[in-house]
């Protein structure tokens, strides 16, 4: 079965990049433009990966992040920010709100697929012990 992968933007170009992208290497792609229709994805889906966009209008991919770290339900999802923002500390913040790894934009279309896979296969290596509920 191949991994989900949620991708969350509200840029609709870089969405459908992105999508795109993993979607040619045969990921099971769930989309959302805002961190409320994330959350209405996650509620009914569980990914094994979300490219969390951070400037999104509303609630920002940090605190959705947050959010979805604080619950056991959601907690093991591995989180990977998308940012243009390529400022120093940025890539801090997004671990300090539980992310798990740190992509820059513009997206480099020929390197995503290596850094989704090195992702994924962090995922089955720690993935946490205790059962989902
Ligand atoms: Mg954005």
């Amino acid at each position: 079965m191949s991994a989900k992968i949620l991708v969350v933007d509200d840029n609709a170009i870089n969405l459908k990049l992105v999508s795109d992208v993993l979607e040619f290497e045969g990921y099971d792609i769930l989309k959302a433009v805002d961190a409320e229709e994330a959350q209405v994805v996650v509620a009914a889906t569980l990914p094994d990966l979300i490219l969390m966009d951070i400037a999104l209008p509303g609630m920002d991919g940090l605190t959705l992040t947050r959010k979805l770290k604080a619950e056991q339900r959601t907690r093991g999802i591995r989180i990977v920010a998308l940012t243009a923002f390529a400022m120093k500390g940025d890539d801090q913040k997004a671990f300090d709100a539980g992310c798990d790894g740190y992509i820059t934009k513009p997206i480099d279309t020929r390197k995503l697929p290596d850094q989704v896979a090195e992702i994924l296969q962090r995922t089955i290596t720690q993935k946490p012990k205790e059962p989902v509920p």
